[in-house]
């Protein structure tokens, strides 16, 4: 396995699309264990009640399992809280049960209800350095979601090659606006990752090329490929690295973290924050 790059400080990237079925959490636990196996320290946080993070890293999360919702809303450390993944030594998760399902309307009437993630990582960092952070989303802009946007310095939305993509791609670039002005200036849209590229049809190419357009800097090289094992890998509790890594899903993964690894180690990941065009 190649080394990867350590980044200059701690990345925190929220892999955030409202839609859901675009390869959210593919994406986060394939790149979180990619770079967890070049070396490199990795916390995930599940912040969707549905678990699938927690399943796909082979880590323990039925009801009663405290994970992220006693974070946001008991006060517990995210130290007691996270498990090692089997996946890497160096791969830890802090799991989402059911019951964060009912995190979304606790959290309304608490105090600076927007900040609670950000203010328990902020503590477990001091005592618990990492090199990432991946904040893994439900699929809706609610309380969760902000608390990601809030507590992250970087977005990596997953694109999936089809038609209607592009617009919710407009709806999550005004909450990212409003997310910036309202409550954390320093949230930028580093990357993005086209997903489920069928390179046998020409929609694909399409979109792949428009997304290129509007964001030439955030946008990989690498493109993930539609891919039968990257959707099985997830009923074995593993990721497609554990389950087949010669596959061209493991393949891509691995080079799409490392160009996030190598982009971060350079400099400050600070793209230009331009808009959405309308
Ligand atoms: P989200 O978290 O955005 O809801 P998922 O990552 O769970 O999306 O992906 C939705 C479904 O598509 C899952 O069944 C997943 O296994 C499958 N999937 C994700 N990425 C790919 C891909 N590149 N090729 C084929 N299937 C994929
Ligand atoms: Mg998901």
């Amino acid at each position: 396995e190649t080394r990867l790059p350590p980044p200059t400080q701690t990345r925190t990237i929220v892999v955030a699309n409202q839609k859901g079925g675009v390869g959210k959490t593919t994406t986060a636990v394939n790149i979180a264990a990619a770079l967890a196996r070049g070396g490199l320290e990795v916390l995930v946080m599940d912040l969707d009640p549905q678990g699938n993070a927690s399943t796909a890293l082979g880590v323990d999360h039925h009801s009663g399992i405290a994970g992220t919702y006693e974070v946001l809303l008991q006060h517990q450390s995210i130290a007691s809280v996270q498990q090692q993944s089997p996946e890497s030594e160096t791969l830890s998760v802090v799991p989402a049960t059911i019951d964060l399902a009912a995190a979304e309307i606790e959290l309304v009437p608490q105090v600076a209800r927007e900040q609670r993630l950000k203010k328990a990582l902020a503590a477990h960092l001091r005592e618990h350095p990492v090199d990432y952070i991946i904040f893994d989303c439900p699929p809706s802009l609610g309380l969760l979601t902000i608390n990601a946007l809030v507590a992250a310095s970087e977005i990596l939305i997953p694109i999936q090659c089809e038609y209607y993509a592009l617009e919710g791609v407009t709806q999550l670039m005004r909450t990212i606006q409003l997310v910036r002005e309202e409550l954390n200036p320093e949230l930028d849209l580093s990357t993005i990752l086209l997903t489920m590229f069928d390179a046998r049809t020409k929609l694909s190419a399409q979109v792949g090329e428009q997304v290129r357009q509007h964001f030439p800097e955030q946008t990989l090289v690498t493109l993930i490929p539609r891919s039968v094992r990257l959707s099985e890998a997830p009923s074995y509790g593993t990721t497609i690295l554990g389950y087949d890594p010669q596959s061209v899903g493991a393949k891509a993964y691995v080079k799409a973290a490392g160009e996030i690894a190598r982009r971060g180690a350079e400099e400050p990941v600070r793209s230009a924050r331009r808009g959405w065009p309308q």
